[in-house]
């Protein structure tokens, strides 16, 4: 069963309330929390942005996406607290009138989410300092990206925050809201098991992977000027590697384990114009067959122009400090790959000795496999006898536990439960500041190294793994992509 803490009443904002994210993510994550009752009656939804509707028009538009989801009559109550307000973060239009449903419910814990490009960031907190709206308990949701780079993030943090305190801010990070990450934080420290193994004395190397078998489609625009290291790496995976190499924090405190991710953040070693060309790969998808359709490349999507946008990158990060030294973690990402799979792999070292005979077959390292998507789960791979008689034959085969057979339930999307996290006021699987600084000071110089290099990326077909570089990043170690299906 989904978590049925109960939240106070609360009104929630969401700038951008037209958008994709806000229609394909926040909303189904609200209605679901509505029909586990989670949603208290008198709490307000209020979907912000500049396009002309009024409340019914917005709540159509919403019945139309929402409509697959679960039966109408459900619906429609659910639409009933659902508002929408026209504006322009840039102009003073719709302001007043937006404060003013705001502040009908000074008793209500507020949460503003900046569904919107982060551009409108300073904008949108100006305007609700101006309009007093930082009012008893509010709270500021930033969506990624947080800036572009070091400076631009900076810009952001700092406006937000002479309006919302560090407390009051929430930079969402959704693969932290994964039950497969938060599995990781009770299979490292709520099992004797993993922990004493937990370090360079018997842990080979980590993967860790998030594959999208889709290009760039309607998101080209913002694409086109992040790429996927600003995109996935200086985020999502930093903060997936995170929670695999922090120490263990003395609590579930948000500061306790922000604290330590943060100290791994710190601990990442430099890669730079000296190392980045041995240390990353980037690549570009072009025309190739994915999932069955000849599809176009990255170039040809964005009308033939020429640039020099990663839609690839794999690299390997090291972690100076006593528990990782040595141990490579190589992450990898990619639009266009075969398969849609974000895992963490982590695999230990051989055994010192095998006392099997060579006909007995090979013995494989073990592997603990946490699976984000597409199936939420984990899997460890184990070595065992084949079993019946015919001699002692070696098997490697997996302990898997997908959540959803285990459990007999769907598992809520990130959404769900990050959303209800800022309304209970719980920061700890959101980002601090200085996580996200510490993040743009280890991504800044590989993009100043690339940039530098004048280099092209690396072309991969569409519906391929990347470039042939990325193989020979890891295979140069002796090591090879962690494939679940061999
Ligand atoms: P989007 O589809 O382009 O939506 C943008 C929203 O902002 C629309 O509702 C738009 O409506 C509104 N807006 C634009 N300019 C505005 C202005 N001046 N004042 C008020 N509202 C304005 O973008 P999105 O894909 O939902 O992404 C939103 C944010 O989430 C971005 O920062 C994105 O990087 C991040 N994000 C998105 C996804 C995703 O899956 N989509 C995933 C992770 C993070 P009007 O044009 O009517 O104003």
């Amino acid at each position: 069963m989904a978590s049925q803490q109960s939240v106070e009443p609360f009104d929630l904002v969401i700038f951008g309330g037209t958008g994709d994210l806000a229609v394909r993510k926040l909303l189904p994550a609200l209605f679901h929390r509505f029909l586990d009752g989670q949603i208290p009656p008198n709490s307000r939804i209020v979907g912000v942005a500049r396009e002309g509707l009024d409340d019914t028009g917005y709540r159509a538009q919403l019945r139309e996406a929402l409509v697959q989801i679960c039966d109408a009559a459900k619906l429609d109550e659910f639409l009933q607290q659902v508002f929408y307000r026209a504006l322009d973060a840039r102009k003073d239009a719709g302001w007043d009138d937006f404060a003013a449903l705001i502040k009908a419910e000074p008793e209500h814990v507020r949460v503003f989410y900046l569904s919107t490009s982060p551009e409108l960031f300073v904008d949108l907190c100006g305007r609700l300092g101006q309009h007093g709206l930082n009012l008893g308990q509010s709270r500021v949701v930033l969506e990624k990206p947080i800036g572009h780079d070091l400076a631009s993030a900076n810009r952001i943090n700092d406006a937000v925050g002479k309006v919302f305190s560090e407390s009051q801010t929430f930079r969402i990070d959704h693969y932290l809201g994964k039950e497969t990450v938060q599995n990781l934080l009770v299979l490292r420290f709520g099992n004797a098991l993993f922990e004493p193994l937990w370090n360079s004395a018997h842990i080979d190397h980590v993967q860790i992977s998030v594959a999208e078998t889709v290009g760039v489609g309607h998101r080209a625009g913002y694409y086109e000027h992040a790429g996927a290291l600003r995109d996935m790496v200086q985020n999502h995976m930093l903060q997936l590697l995170c929670m695999v190499a922090m120490e263990p924090p003395s609590s579930l405190a948000p500061d306790a384990v922000r604290d330590e991710k943060l100290k791994v953040l710190h601990s990442l070693k430099a890669i730079d114009a000296g190392n980045a060309a041995q240390l990353t790969v980037r690549g570009q998808y072009r025309a190739g067959v994915a999932e069955g359709d000849h599809v176009l490349g990255y170039q040809e999507e964005l009308g033939g122009s020429k640039t020099g946008t990663e839609t690839f990158v794999a690299l390997k990060a090291e972690i100076a400090n006593w528990r990782w030294a040595g141990v490579p973690f190589y992450l990898r990402t990619g639009k266009r790959m075969p398969d849609r799979v974000s895992e963490i792999v982590v695999t230990f070292k051989p055994v010192p000795h095998s006392i099997f005979d060579a006909g007995s077959g090979t013995l494989a390292q073990n592997r603990l496999v946490l699976r984000l998507q597409p199936d939420e789960g984990v899997k460890l791979w184990l070595t065992i006898k084949h079993p019946g008689p015919g001699g002692l034959r070696l098997r490697h085969v997996p302990l898997d536990m997908s959540f959803a057979e285990a459990f007999g339930v769907q598992q809520p999307d990130a959404y769900e439960r990050l959303l209800l996290d800022v309304v209970r006021g719980n920061p700890t699987l959101f980002m601090r500041r200085d996580e996200v600084e510490a993040a743009w000071r280890w991504a800044g110089p590989i993009l100043a190294a690339w940039a530098a290099s004048g280099e092209a990326p690396r072309s991969y077909a569409a519906g391929s793994w990347g470039p042939s570089a990325s193989v020979a990043l890891i295979e140069r170690d002796g090591r090879t992509w962690h494939d679940d299906n061999e």
